[in-house]
């Protein structure tokens, strides 16, 4: 007869003595990105007591630590494909005046990264989630493929946490690979994933007299050809912002790096430093508009595009992706395009859906093989290198979060394992939250 949950927990717990202090929760959320928020909200709101810890001192995960912008497309043929928490976080950030609706930026949400703290951190403590700021996972127990607890550091030490479900929402499956579910990284053939970019913002610009995106990569070609750019990137790449003068750049590239491994994110951190302070260069000497424009910020980390993505009940291919698969298990939808950044230096191959299509996550892809009471929302769903490309989009890693955090609380109300849970009824509950599955 197999135990209960909370009691295969408890018995992992007598085996850890040595962390002194235990902290108990129902749901333990690993991660604040926008999926590891998305999915505290969603386990808290179903009833659940929630606790989530988050490696820095605010919340948003890429979008404010990687300074990553717009919301790349949560709609299809127009309408939104993408709503529940999604929608609610968009419409708190535009009361504060933080977005650009897609409508002016082609399908694409930009929105103001310190609305994005403010308002998802507001959001967690209005629901009542527990919060654990520079707290990062790095250890995790399982046994009999059930995960007993998970070990965190910060500055006072190390706590063990004990949650009858855990939602990895780390983008690196962190936790899943702390306890030994498999993982696969980059592409089939050779491993290579997508490479890195250090997002930067200039600020001081007059657009009016900005030449167009063709003669700003002419420019670039020509800079290159002497010499003065050194970066494998194909073109520059920036976007609008809330404020008028200030524009986003997402165009460093550094290629061949694995952001798991501490020595390739230094030398990708320093790579990208250099490469910005190039690209400053070259705008203020050679771009009409720039003459007295600054660097306003970098971001405080580099962003990392993929990493682990962990093998799952199923694992959703290119085909998916472009043929607008539907599933039985649907708990999220996405329309976003293959879009993959050479991992090997120059070069983006864009495969588009056909006009108007969007498909179906189903909850398989959630479920992390070998860990029963484990859950992984957002970057690192079960997928190939390809259909990765295109559910690592921020608003489909939320919407993905908030599928896990509600069924995570189903899970542990009903004292069932995720993978045993009724996906019909999991649904209804998406459904009832604002949740477009349709
Ligand atoms: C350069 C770049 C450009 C991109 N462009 C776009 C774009 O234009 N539009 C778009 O929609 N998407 C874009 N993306 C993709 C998108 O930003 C990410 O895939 C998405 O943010 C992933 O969300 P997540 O919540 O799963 O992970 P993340 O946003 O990475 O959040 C993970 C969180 O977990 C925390 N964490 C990690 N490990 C631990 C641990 N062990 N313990 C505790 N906490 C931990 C991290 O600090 C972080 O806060 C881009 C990504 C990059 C890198």
């Amino acid at each position: 007869m197999s135990t209960s949950v909370e009691n295969r927990v408890e018995v992992q717990t007598e085996t850890r003595k040595n962390y002194q202090e235990i902290i108990k929760s129902t749901i333990l959320i690993v991660g604040g990105g926008p999926t590891g928020v998305a999915a505290a909200l969603a386990a808290r709101r179903n009833g659940a007591d929630v606790l989530l810890v988050e490696h820095y001192g605010f919340l948003g995960g890429a979008a404010t630590a990687a300074m990553v912008n717009p919301f790349m497309q949560y709609r299809a043929d127009g309408k939104p494909i993408i709503a529940g928490i999604l929608k609610e976080i968009i419409e708190a950030m535009a009361a504060e005046g933080g977005v650009v609706w897609p409508e002016a930026q082609g399908g694409a949400l930009i929105f103001d990264p310190e609305a994005m703290k403010m308002v998802l951190l507001e959001k967690l403590q209005a629901a009542g989630v527990g919060i654990m700021l520079h707290t990062t996972a790095v250890e995790a127990f399982a046994n009999d493929d059930v995960l007993g607890g998970i070990v965190v550091h910060n500055k006072s030490g190390r706590q063990t946490i004990l949650a009858q479900v855990t939602v990895d929402a780390t983008g690196d499956a962190d936790v899943a690979w702390l306890a030994g579910a498999p993982t696969e990284k980059g592409r089939e053939e050779d491993g290579l994933m997508q490479p890195v970019t250090l997002n930067f913002r200039m600020a001081g610009i007059d657009e009016e007299r900005m030449p167009s995106r063709k003669e700003i990569n002419r420019l670039y070609d020509l800079a290159k050809e002497r010499g003065e750019i050194n970066n494998p990137r194909e073109n520059v790449l920036w976007f609008k912002t809330t404020r008028p003068g200030e524009l986003h750049f997402n165009t460093t590239r550094v290629a061949g790096i694995d952001g798991t491994s501490f020595m390739d994110l230094t030398r990708a951190e320093l790579e990208s430093r250099r490469q910005t302070k190039e690209m400053v260069a070259f705008l203020r000497r050679h771009v009409a508009g720039f003459e007295n424009a600054y660097l306003l910020a970098t971001a405080p980390q580099i962003g990392i595009r993929e990493t682990r993505r962990i093998t799952g009940e199923y694992i959703m291919t290119e085909e998916d992706v472009l043929e607008g698969r539907q599933f039985p298990d649907v708990i999220a939808q996405g329309s976003y395009c293959i879009d993959i950044h050479n991992p090997a230096g120059t070069g983006t191959v864009i495969k588009e859906l056909p006009p108007g299509a969007h498909y179906d996550i189903p909850y398989r892809c959630l479920v992390p093989l070998k860990i029963d009471n484990l859950l992984v929302a957002g970057r690192p769903i079960s997928t190939t290198h390809a259909a990765h490309s295109s559910t690592r989009i921020m608003p489909i890693c939320l919407a993905t979060g908030q599928a896990a955090g509600t069924a995570a609380a189903m899970a542990a109300h009903l004292n069932k394992m995720p993978r045993e849970i009724n996906i019909a009824a999991l649904q209804q509950l998406l459904r009832q939250q604002g949740v477009l599955l349709d």
